[in-house]
Parts: structure tokens; C-alpha cells; sequence
């Protein structure tokens, strides 16, 4: 059965495949495991359309892991900027290095040697393995895991069972194809939602099909835990020459290293809200311009946002942006989106 679907699915993904700039063939008739490699990073956490939009500005930057390991973590972090988990950015970088000084700069081929990189795990040495080279492996992300589940319907809740069933499916000769093939069935027919069973070519094969269950399948923990909030306030310090002042952040913790407008530090309480020390220097009147919230992973944050207009002569040594150069600037979404609010 397992031979049978992937036969289906590989025909399938001849004519249906999706066309992404990190998926051209090299004349091996692979892509290039560089590409492969970058968009594996970039992918974590961040959609296929968001990525899509920018990994050719990526490359445009950095067309060689060469090139990759010689920028700086500046570079690279204001480049992140709009992708979110910018610890990424960072472990790439790191990888990069790595990659150029133990592997004269080819990026692994064997698992060992991937899985020791930085921001690197089962599931993208794997993917690049099976991707990039053509090895025998199957990465299980959230499209294959929900594909085995419906096919067998498991609960998807149990992983160790979805790894063994996805294990049976490895291609030896297509896995380049198979893997991307999975990825795109479960991106286009056997979606999260209301897949289009109707239309698919593999319901004969599908348990939860049969059993008219595919829309319970991935099962959701039904207890959502409720995310923490953290209060914050924001002062923008906005200068004649139509400038905004930023500074860098620690560079541990969140956001680390990246700019920021002054802010007090995040709390759980707002009673517990100390005034940053370069707003409470300044003995000019803020303007409340409301408030932001902004989802991380694990918590929320509602910050408040001041507005005073100051003379650039007065503060020396401080780092300013241009207003309309927002986007270019560097800045994280969430600082992007405090200094909108209030100019
Ligand atoms: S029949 Fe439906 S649930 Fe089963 S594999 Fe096809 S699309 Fe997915």
C-alpha cells in the first residue's frame, strides 16, 4: 500500500508541484543544497508565502554560504526583520561559519555532521538530507504528520506511532521528490481544514476517509493554555529632522541585540511598570497615542505608546532613524508597529 501511494503522490507532484525559488534544479537534477538549506532556516515557524517573498532577496544578499559566513549578525538580523524568531538568524549565521571552516564550505550530506549545527534538529537534518540529496529519510513536519495520521487514522497526539507508519513510506531512489511531494499534497488536497477528499487520489487508501473522521484528525488538545500578558510602555522621541531615536537591545533575551524604541522593561503587572531612565530624564510631556498588543509565543503584550517631539542636538551619541526608512531600518515587527501607532 505504502509503494502504491507514493507511486500516486510522485505522479501527482509532476504536474501539481509548487513552483518555489529554493526548489530550481541544478543539472543533477537536484537543487542546490545551499537553497535548500536557507529556506529550511527561514521555513521554521514562518509560512511558505511569507518565505517565498523573501528568500530570493536572501540569496540576492548572500548567494554562497561563503558569502553567508563573512556578514555580520547585524546584517543578517535586520534582514530577519517581518520573519519573527530571530534566533534563527542567528543560529544560521552561526551554522554558516561552522560550515565554511570544518566543511569547506559544503553544506553536510550526512546526518551527523548536520545535526550538530546550530538551530538544526531531527527534522531539518533530514530534510535537507532527504531534499537537497536525494537520501532515503522522511522529515515528519505538520503536513506529513497529518497526512499518515488521516491515512492510518491515528491519533496524532501519539508522535512515536506517526514516526514508525511515516518510516514504511521512505523512498530509496525519489526521495528528493517524495518528501516535497508529501509536503505539497498536504499544502493543497489533505489540508488542515475540510481536505478536498473528494478529489483525492489516494481516499481509497485513507481510513479516516472511510470512516468519514478526517476533519477530527489532527485531534487538538482541547485544554489551551491560557498565555500569560506583559505590560509595557513605548516613548518615541521624534526630532525636526523627522527622526525617530532608537537603541539596541541586551544582546540576551528577547530580541536580543536587535533596535528598539526606549520602552520599560516587559512585567506582568502593570504596578510594577518603571519608567524607562531616557524618558524619565526628559522633562518634556509625553502624548499618550494608545496602546498596541502584540502576541509572542508565549505571552502577550500591551504596550502603551508616548509621543514628545525633542531637538536632535540634545541627545548625542544616540542612534536615529528616518521616518519614511521604517521598513529598511532594522527594526522588529513589533517596534515597526509602536513607532506606526504613534506617527
Ligand atoms: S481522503 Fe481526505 S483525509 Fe484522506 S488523504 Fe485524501 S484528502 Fe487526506
Amino acid at each position: 500500500m505504502e509503494k502504491t501511494i507514493n507511486s500516486k503522490l510522485l505522479r501527482w507532484y509532476k504536474k501539481n508541484k509548487r513552483d518555489l525559488p529554493w526548489r530550481k534544479l541544478k543539472k543533477n537534477s537536484l537543487p542546490n543544497p545551499y537553497y535548500v538549506f536557507i529556506s529550511e532556516y527561514m521555513l521554521q515557524q514562518t509560512t511558505v508565502s511569507t518565505v517565498n517573498k523573501r528568500f530570493e532577496e536572501f540569496i540576492n544578499n548572500w548567494p554562497t554560504i561563503n558569502d553567508l559566513a563573512k556578514t555580520s549578525e547585524e546584517k543578517i538580523l535586520i534582514f530577519w526583520s517581518g520573519l519573527g524568531y530571530y534566533s534563527r538568524a542567528r543560529n544560521l549565521l552561526k551554522a554558516a561559519i561552522i560550515i565554511q571552516k570544518n566543511f569547506k564550505g559544503i553544506i553536510p550530506d550526512h546526518y551527523d555532521n548536520l545535526i550538530i549545527l546550530p538551530g538544526i534538529g531531527d527534522y531539518t537534518a533530514k530534510a535537507i538530507l532527504g531534499i537537497a540529496y536525494n537520501k532515503p529519510t522522511m522529515p515528519v513536519d505538520a503536513n506529513i504528520e497529518r497526512i499518515i495520521a488521516r491515512i492510518f487514522a491515528l491519533n496524532s497526539l501519539i508522535k512515536k506511532k506517526i514516526l514508525d507508519r511515516s518510516e514504511k513510506f521512505i523512498s530509496k531512489k525519489s526521495s528528493t521528490n517524495l518528501i516535497q511531494a508529501f509536503m505539497d499534497f498536504g499544502s493543497i488536497i489533505c489540508t488542515p481544514r475540510n481536505p478536498n477528499c473528494t478529489n483525492c487520489f489516494i481516499k481509497d487508501f485513507c481510513t479516516s476517509y472511510k470512516k468519514n473522521i478526517q476533519n477530527d484528525i489532527p485531534q487538538k488538545l482541547k485544554l489551551k493554555l491560557k498565555k500569560k500578558k506583559r505590560y509595557s510602555r513605548a516613548y518615541i522621541f521624534f526630532n525636526e529632522k523627522n527622526e525617530i531615536l532608537v537603541r539596541k537591545r541586551h544582546s540576551v533575551g528577547m530580541l536580543a541585540s536587535m533596535l528598539e524604541v526606549p520602552n520599560d522593561n516587559w512585567v506582568l503587572s502593570k504596578k510594577n511598570l518603571v519608567k524607562d531612565k531616557l524618558a524619565h530624564k526628559l522633562k518634556n510631556k509625553f502624548i499618550s497615542k494608545g496602546s498596541i498588543k502584540y502576541s509572542f509565543n508565549h505571552f502577550d503584550l500591551e504596550t502603551e505608546v508616548f509621543f514628545t517631539k525633542v531637538n536632535k542636538s540634545l541627545f548625542t551619541n544616540h542612534i536615529w532613524i528616518k521616518k519614511n526608512n521604517l521598513n529598511k531600518s532594522g527594526l522588529p515587527t513589533i517596534m515597526k508597529k509602536i513607532v506606526k501607532i504613534a506617527i
